[in-house]
């Protein structure tokens, strides 16, 4: 995984959370994908986007100076089928609630480059495969179908599998969330 942390919060929690969402649904190559997490002051979000190779421009949180010949200016960095864009929450009432929520997301996204890695457009079901057909709900798309199953199976395995344990990595990324509320109330 090409990890773009742009928040606060140690890669090496995103990493694990990121990775264990990844292992969740199944055949998914984590090496060569670009993800790019940003913090949030809303719920989380996701975003996948079929490609094999992401601007850099777009991995940075700010255009910083913009002198010709920079190197790396608008250079294209490669992915595995697709590039992962999460937002972390921060400022959440239930800190658990938002680390689980971030693992979810994370796994819908791993999903679809899941589906993107297997052939994408070329041989599977999407909602703008064939043009011209009705655009269907958001949720109702054959790949968002694909991608909620997904995340199902991979829950309803957790579940039957073990309850959190104190070395958990998505209770390890709600306490690191955790501190950052209480911090936030201290300084207001
Ligand atoms: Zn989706």
């Amino acid at each position: 995984m090409k990890l773009y942390n742009k928040t606060r919060c140690p890669a090496v929690l995103l990493q694990a959370v990121l990775l264990r969402a990844a292992r969740s649904v199944g055949k998914v190559r984590t090496t060569g994908v670009v993800v790019k997490v940003t913090a949030s002051r809303h719920a989380c979000r996701g975003v996948a986007y079929e490609a094999s190779s992401v601007c850099e421009w777009h991995l940075r949180k700010r255009r910083v100076g913009r002198r010709r010949g920079d190197d790396g200016e608008g250079r294209g960095i490669k992915t595995d089928g697709g590039y992962i864009h999460l937002s972390l929450p921060l400022h959440r009432q239930d800190a658990l609630e938002a680390s689980e929520s971030f693992f979810r997301v994370a796994a819908h996204e791993w999903g679809h480059v899941r589906d993107y890695q297997h052939g994408g457009r070329r041989t599977m079901a999407f909602s703008c495969a064939g043009g011209g057909a009705r655009r269907l709900r958001h949720d109702d798309r054959p790949e968002e179908r694909r991608a909620n199953r997904y995340v199902a199976e991979a829950v309803e395995r957790i579940h039957a599998g073990r309850v959190l344990a104190p070395d958990d990595d998505i209770l390890a990324l709600a306490l690191w969330l955790d501190e950052q509320q209480q911090r936030s109330v201290i300084e207001r």
